[in-house]
């Protein structure tokens, strides 16, 4: 089945985006739910995010399955998506990255991450950290290098907007493409802030009614953000 030509358009202008914005390096992917074909998903070939081109998008079953476009490498941690895809209908697109100011809140869990800020109202409830080792033992390499990982991560994910991976990174989605990159440009600065404002001392948070508010004025205005930064990108290229 032919990808629609749009969808490999902003999926790359996605990937220009979050390197631009420091929370993709050499790694992470981004991933859509395929707008012709609920059922799988589109991504880029195993490629540095700001690398990729629109050839380099590939349609991905659930299980990881390339579908068509055989040749070509799919990334090792395609898992992630498929397995949140299948359980969570509501997700319209998945950013996996290893952004730096979010690892030190998976790897500390008595110190949540948490609104600091009205753009992270997203971030109201709880962040869940999945514990790699209790499904893949002692001695592995951190991946989502299959669909068992997947799935233990997506039961971990439940109905949350974001999860951390401990001493690995975090997994945010988002209703649609557009979202899902907003989560993840503003989960890596709410928690760069956090981490500032607990060495000064004890943050006051955002309360829960003040987070969730926020949230709902923002996922109004994302086009206002996504316009900027795509934008500074569409003009490096
Ligand atoms: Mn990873």
């Amino acid at each position: 089945m032919k990808i629609p030509d749009q969808a490999r358009a902003i999926l790359v202008t996605a990937n220009h985006i979050l390197a631009a914005q420091g929370v993709f390096d050499g790694f992470g992917h981004v991933s859509l739910r395929a707008p012709d074909d609920p059922e799988t998903f589109l991504i880029s070939r195993s490629r540095a995010p700001q690398l990729i081109e629109p050839d380099d998008i590939m349609r991905l079953d659930f299980d990881g399955a390339p579908v068509g476009d055989k040749g070509m490498k799919p990334y090792l941690e395609r898992y992630i998506h498929g397995r949140i895809y299948a359980t969570r209908p509501d997700v319209g697109a998945i950013v996996h990255s290893h952004s730096a100011s979010v690892i030190p809140f998976g790897v500390v869990a008595d110190v949540p991450l948490r609104p600091i800020y009205h753009m992270a109202g997203f971030l109201n409830e709880a962040v869940p950290i999945f514990e790699i080792s209790d499904c893949a033992g002692p001695n592995c390499d951190m991946l989502i290098r299959d669909n068992d990982l997947g799935t233990a991560l997506a039961q971990e994910l439940g109905d949350s907007t974001m999860i951390l991976m401990r001493g690995h990174g975090s997994t945010v989605v988002g209703p649609d493409l557009k979202a899902a990159v907003f989560h993840a440009i503003y989960a890596e600065m709410n928690a760069r802030l956090q981490l500032q404002a607990q060495a000064l001392g004890t943050p006051r948070f955002l309360t829960s009614g003040e987070a969730s508010a926020a949230a709902k004025t923002n996922a109004a205005q994302i086009d206002r953000a996504w316009e900027l930064w795509a934008l500074d990108v569409d003009s490096q290229s």
